[in-house]
């Protein structure tokens, strides 16, 4: 008998976690004979909501001891905290990763578990056929994203990839390998490599709440995942300084040669000034790529925990 693990991370989802609870048990018993010699159990993790998500679990785990087990955060400590708790606290020897709101479709599950059993895969990982139903400019930058990170970074980032995947307990053990403080999981699941195929799902809307992440956001998880897994910013940063040192030696001997034959002349000002604001406004753009790896190096050196559990069960 092996099992299978499955990690919700939640953060105030008290009105979904029943409906995802029933549909995903449905999904097990609709399907006896692909689940037949698996034991699944529930690894649900509150991320510090305000509302009752905490109350769902222990009702769930009350009434199904067995299955749900969930760990509870002392505060919101976001997705990816989440997520690693997860994958620290599952026994599986399969362990799927999921959204609570039904996004990532618990029908795919046992196709999904069939591919891994079939023994040619690590990972079976799952991506939306569209962005149907999300806003024009969020897929235009989330495209931009993946191109960027793409070809800037060595770890290849499959677009429109969701989190939702199965892995087997040798990956996950991998992934637990690696202690680095700021994580990007999309980065990170890539990065310790095996055998992952991809199955293709059409996008379906939450089943109830609201999306917690606002286009700031979004952008701010963009940035983080191109300063975790990629120094090019910094090279570009560097590059960009020798082009303008470069420059400014050409302009330099630019005016020693005119000061030698036209003799002094004075005019350009409102140029001059503008090409310093220029330069300056260069400066400080770089100073803010390095800026954000100092950051980055200043939170992994601390070493604060991920999370902190306050409840778990
Ligand atoms: N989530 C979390 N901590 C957070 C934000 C979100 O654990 O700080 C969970 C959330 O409960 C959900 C999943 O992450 O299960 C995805 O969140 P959401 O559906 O809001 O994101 P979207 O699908 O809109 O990208
Ligand atoms: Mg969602």
């Amino acid at each position: 008998m092996k099992t299978m693990s499955l990690i919700v991370p939640c953060y105030n989802e008290e009105p979904t976690i029943e409906i995802f609870y029933n549909t995903v048990e449905k999904v097990f018993s609709d399907h006896p004979d692909e689940f037949k010699d698996i034991h699944h159990e529930y690894m649900f993790i509150n991320d510090g909501s305000s509302d009752g998500t905490l109350a769902e679990f222990r009702k769930l785990n009350a009434a199904h001891p067995d299955i749900v087990h969930y760990v509870s955060f002392s505060r919101n400590f976001g997705k990816e905290s989440g997520l690693a708790a997860g994958l620290q606290h599952a026994k599986g020897d399969y362990i799927a990763v999921m959204d609570v709101d039904l996004q990532d479709p618990p029908e795919l599950l046992p196709k999904m578990l069939t591919t891994l059993e079939s023994g040619d895969y690590d990972c079976v990982g799952t991506m939306r056929e569209d962005r149907k139903g999300e806003p024009v400019i969020r897929s235009f930058f989330s495209r931009s994203f993946y191109s960027v990170i793409n070809h800037i970074s060595k770890v290849q980032i499959i677009p429109n990839a969701r989190d939702y995947r199965l892995m087997t307990r040798q990956m996950v053990d991998a992934i637990l390998a690696m202690p680095e403080y700021n994580r990007f999981s999309k980065g990170i699941f890539n990065w310790v490599g095996f055998r992952t195929t991809y199955l293709k799902f059409e996008n379906a809307p939450r089943s109830a709440g609201e999306t917690h992440w606002s286009f700031w956001q979004l952008f701010n998880y963009s940035i983080e995942g191109i300063v975790d897994f990629s120094d090019v910013p910094l090279k570009i940063a560097t590059f960009i300084g020798g082009l303008f040192a470069f420059l400014a030696v050409v302009g330099i001997i630019i005016v020693i040669i005119r000061k030698l034959m036209f003799g002094n002349s004075v005019g350009g000002w409102a140029s001059m000034v503008t090409l310093m604001m220029f330069i300056g406004g260069i400066q400080l753009f770089c100073l803010g790529i390095i800026g954000n790896y100092i950051g980055k190096i200043y939170l992994e050196t601390k070493h604060r925990p991920l999370y902190i559990v306050q409840e778990e069960k």
